[in-house]
């Protein structure tokens, strides 16, 4: 069962793809990225029913009772076709990609063009990318592929050129906010700003991280503090924070560290400048930290922490330093 779900913070996104429908230069290939928990998927779910509906409104959307709508609902819809990857975590398979090669030959059964719907397209081996690249090549008439990613810049250049972005932006923390508590989750609006840092300000993410996230948010922060003490144990801290997923953990902490670097700058004098570049140098190893995380090797991520908290520590001392020395 598909629900068409409509978030607030889509307009503007479905703003694009109406208009480009409407003056008959939708491309045949769009490629949804935005950051985890944006709704990038319900955006691609609501797109594909508007694609296929034999008649949708003058605002592009679905009408939910045609025969279209009610197959496509019903997850038996014969012109849209799904690929994922067959188990959580792996890739999408070359086979995959040729038996849908051979699906896109076929006249639309049921709607005026076909729909081709590839989750995770960042999640493929070299063959299935030259498969896809070929499909690309050889658009079919009134078939629209819409791919979804998470990591945009893992796809090759030559797949993405072919495709037309559409970005969902994720919205400001205000319009977040306020979607948040119109949910039926009772979190009191700090907790949700909480949830809203470590997750990049996803609010589907936020939604997700719920109370598990909440605990995980105040050990980080008192770890953190512990850190910047030179109060902590890194191994041991290190192995604790395998619990939480850790590049929410890393978001959190990039969130914590912005804060404080607004507020030097608010203050301008010599001794804040270098206490600045040493939370500056933090930062480049938080993104650095979440490249690796993020990258498929199989890194050891207690090791990787370790080191992470240790680089922490000693740019904590830097500042400790630059604070007693000049008062
Ligand atoms: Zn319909």
């Amino acid at each position: 069962m598909t629900e068409i779900v409509e978030y607030s913070w889509h307009q503007q996104a479905w703003h694009q793809v109406k208009t480009m429908q409407q003056q008959g230069r939708l491309p045949h290939a769009l490629l949804i990225s935005g950051i985890p928990g944006v709704g990038k998927r319900p955006f691609a779910d609501r797109l594909v029913a508007s694609l296929l509906c034999t008649q949708p409104d003058k605002d592009f959307n679905a009408c939910g009772q045609c025969h279209s709508c009610q197959l496509l609902a019903a997850g038996s819809h014969p012109d849209h076709h799904q690929v994922s990857p067959e188990e959580a975590g792996k890739q999408i398979k070359v086979d995959q990609i040729r038996d849908l090669k051979q699906a896109q030959t076929l006249m639309p059964k049921v709607s005026r063009g076909k729909t081709v719907l590839i989750t995770a397209a960042d999640q493929m081996n070299i063959s299935a990318f030259n498969s896809l690249l070929k499909l690309l090549e050889e658009p079919q008439p009134e078939s629209v592929l819409i791919l979804l990613s998470e990591n945009s810049q893992q796809l090759p250049i030559t797949i993405k050129s072919r495709c037309q972005t559409v970005v969902i932006a994720t919205p400001d923390t205000e319009q977040a906010l306020a979607w948040l508590q119109h949910t039926d989750m009772q979190f009191a609006e700090e907790e949700w700003l909480s949830l809203l840092k470590l997750s990049q300000g996803a609010p589907l993410a936020a939604m997700a991280a719920g109370e598990k996230g909440l605990q995980q948010s105040r050990q980080v922060m008192q770890d953190i503090a512990l850190l910047m003490q030179a109060k902590a144990n890194p191994v041991q801290m290190a192995a604790e924070w395998q619990q939480f997923d850790l590049k929410s953990v890393l978001y959190q902490i990039q969130n914590m560290m912005q804060t404080k670097i607004h507020q030097l700058l608010l203050a301008e004098d010599r001794v804040h400048d270098q206490i600045l570049r040493q939370y500056w140098a933090i930062m480049d190893c938080i993104s650095d930290t979440i490249k690796l995380i993020s990258s498929q090797n199989n890194l050891n991520k207690i090791l990787l922490i370790e080191d992470f908290m240790v680089t922490v520590m000693q740019h904590a001392d830097q500042i400790r330093q630059l604070k007693e020395t000049h008062g």
